[in-house]
């Protein structure tokens, strides 16, 4: 299995987050995700924040060579992580559970962390203050040197308002990624929360332009792609002026596969889907669709 990168995958690597496939990453969860990944044509799998060190991480490692899958991580950090928490072990708890997922990396041959990396992800009821926000850039920087030292990024997913209260829009993203410092420190978007937020959702990714790391796509109600209302034609242009080369993932929900807390946090109270596979083979057939119409655009 090589590492996810353009030069082991080609242009955009298409990948898929786990929980569309399985319902709990054990090791046989995870044997099964890869193998429905693998057959259905995607290019990495999205694998949740396991233990570093841990038998899981070992036979994860083992699921993903066996069906030669990439991998990235992806997770949003608890309130007793909040790397923007005024409790100062919050914030230490968050730094040590993200240098092991560093670690991780290397243990399962995963080439990015993604998600809610930088506060908790949940609805916060008020702003978040300047000193949290410090905070959280001064732990990311520490965080970037870690990573860069063994190629691994970090890409901080911007979210909608009600899942996180530092970044919302691409623009706050690429000026808190500036200000760590650390080139492993990037962007994470995602055409679902880019929906809500972004006036302009093209120019919002060409703006981000190099700091984009990693994409996300996601429909307006979290179901099958097509049958909300994200544009994806002006997404998937804007990935193509940006010169996006990088990784693109599916991401959805349902209620036929996740439970609490995740389930709360996301408000997910109705089901757009139950058949995960059927759902993933559409996505894949979108996403290539609508890449390939936004090449022979440029
Ligand atoms: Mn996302």
């Amino acid at each position: 299995m090589g590492r996810l990168t353009s030069k082991t995958f080609g242009q955009n690597p298409l990948g898929i987050h786990w929980i569309v496939l399985e319902k709990e990453w054990t090791e046989e969860g995870a044997r099964r995700a890869a193998g429905k990944a693998r057959a259905l044509g995607y290019d990495f799998i999205e694998i949740p924040p396991i233990a570093p060190g841990s038998d899981l991480a070992r036979a994860t490692r083992q699921a993903l060579e066996a069906a030669g899958l990439g991998a990235t991580v992806s997770l949003g950090l608890s309130a007793e992580q909040d790397l923007t928490s005024d409790d100062p072990r919050c914030r230490e708890a968050g730094e040590v559970f993200l240098a092991g997922l560093i670690d991780l990396c290397g243990e399962v041959g995963a080439s990015a962390i993604n998600g809610i990396n930088y506060s908790a992800f949940q609805k916060y009821a008020a702003p978040c203050t300047p000193a949290g926000r410090a905070a959280s850039i001064e732990a990311m920087a520490r965080l970037g040197e870690k990573a860069g030292k063994v190629d691994v990024t970090i890409g901080l997913e911007v979210v909608n308002r009600y899942e996180t209260n530092v970044l919302n829009t691409a623009a706050q993203a690429v000026a808190f990624a500036r200000e760590t410092g650390s080139a492993a420190i990037r962007v994470h978007l995602d055409s679902y929360h880019m929906n809500i937020e972004e006036p302009d959702v093209e120019g919002a990714i060409v703006a981000t332009g190099e700091l984009l790391e990693f994409f996300h796509v996601g429909e307006s109600h979290r179901g099958y792609l097509g049958t909300g209302n994200v544009d994806f034609v002006s997404i998937f242009r804007g990935l193509a002026k940006a010169g996006y080369r990088g990784p693109i993932s599916f991401e959805s929900f349902s209620s036929a596969m996740i439970g609490q807390p995740l389930l709360g946090i996301l408000a997910i109270w109705r089901d757009t889907w139950e058949d995960g596979e059927d759902l993933a083979a559409h996505a894949l057939d979108f996403m290539r669709s609508y890449l390939k119409s936004a090449r022979e655009g440029r």
